[in-house]
């Protein structure tokens, strides 16, 4: 019989961790999430759901209470890039505020095991200038050039972990997401991100129309649906490996490529309108799976096309529901 754990999810009120919340119950696991806010599409399916604000102490102490056998330390401040291109002293605050008090936390309170949410934003920004880019191993975060504000707090936290597992022996798991997308995600409002901002976009323009893309559309990525992201979550808390590991997929696509597949998914001819101007980040960024292969054995398998294809309808019905697409779209062909 598989063992019931107790479990911990911050960020439980926002898109990974909401998903992860569902899959730890469906397993039969006890999951308390803990948010600044419920999450806002689908109630939470954890046995207790809190809400706090984790940058204070106490409410660390009070979220970390009881036994825990896990802590997935999902919350964070974050968004797209237009967002934290633009608050590098806030997000850097909030987040070192939250990682260094859960850590203590959970370690004041024998947690078993920590994981730690970190980004590809730790990787050093010399090494993606180009479209063309290398894919990115979990050394090529040192010599230390992240991102401003959300990269350098990343990459304090994780060498925190490390410290914690050194010195105290409290074990921590260290995870680099690679853009993750998938329903139930933030779709508006300025912290979306790619997929999300340019299906919202895709969704809301009509045939034939044109849409505004950052960037001049070369830039390349990666990126994870959301269901392996999960598995990868799990996997890498049920493992014993300590150092930070990527969590992405290898496939890489231009920003163009990217809004070429999420019209073909919706149906539309649409012309781009590239904004040189707008906010585009670091210009190529892919995940090198090797140690990710290695350590667990697997690696995330769904395809782009295949997550847009569940994503974009979801966008879709959320924005019709909002009565926000336009009516004419939706009129019987005469
Ligand atoms: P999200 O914004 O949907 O979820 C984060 C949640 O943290 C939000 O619900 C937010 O309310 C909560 N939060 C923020 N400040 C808080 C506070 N002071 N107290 C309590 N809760 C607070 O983001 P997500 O996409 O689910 O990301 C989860 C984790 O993964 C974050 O650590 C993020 O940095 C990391 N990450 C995500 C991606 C991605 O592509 N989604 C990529 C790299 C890293």
């Amino acid at each position: 019989m598989k063992q019931v754990s107790r479990i911990l999810v911050t960020g439980a009120g926002g898109f990974i961790g909401h998903h992860l919340v569902n899959r730890l119950k469906a397993e039969g696991h006890w999951v308390r999430g803990v948010d600044l806010k419920y999450p806002e599409y689908q109630a939470s399916a954890a046995d207790e759901f809190e809400i706090r604000d984790l940058r204070k102490w106490d409410e660390c102490l009070m979220a970390t209470r009881g036994s825990l056998d896990q802590v997935y330390n999902l919350a964070a401040d974050m968004g797209g890039i237009g967002y934290i291109t633009a608050f590098h002293a806030g997000i850097a605050r909030n987040n070192t505020l939250i990682n260094t008090h859960m850590l203590e936390a959970s370690r004041q309170h024998n947690v078993g095991r920590f994981l730690f949410s970190s980004s590809a934003c730790v990787y050093a920004q010399s090494k993606q200038k180009d479209a063309d880019v290398a894919p990115l191993k979990e050394e090529d975060a040192f010599p230390a050039d992240p991102e401003p504000g959300y990269g350098w707090e990343k990459l304090y936290a994780e060498e925190l972990c490390r410290y914690y597992w050194q010195d105290y022996k409290f074990e921590t798991r260290i995870v680099r997401f690679h853009n993750v997308y998938g329903p139930l995600g933030t779709y508006d409002g300025g912290k979306e991100k790619a997929p999300a901002a340019i299906s919202r976009k895709i969704a809301l323009a009509a045939d034939g129309d044109e849409i505004e893309v950052w960037g001049d559309g070369q830039q390349t990525r990666s990126f994870m649906y959301i269901d392996d992201c999960v598995e990868g979550l799990i996997r890498l808390m049920a493992s014993g490996f300590r150092d930070a590991l990527n969590l992405g997929t290898d496939e890489l696509v231009t920003i163009d490529q990217l809004v070429d597949l999420v019209s073909e998914v919706a149906g539309k001819r649409l012309t781009k309108r590239h904004n040189l101007k707008g906010p585009q980040g670091v210009r190529g960024r892919n995940s090198d799976n090797s140690l990710l292969r290695k350590v667990l054995g697997w690696e995330p398998s769904i395809l782009l096309k295949e997550g847009l294809a569940v994503t974009y309808p979801w966008i879709q019905q959320e924005l019709r529901a909002a009565n926000r697409i336009k009516l004419m779209e939706h009129a019987p062909a005469a």
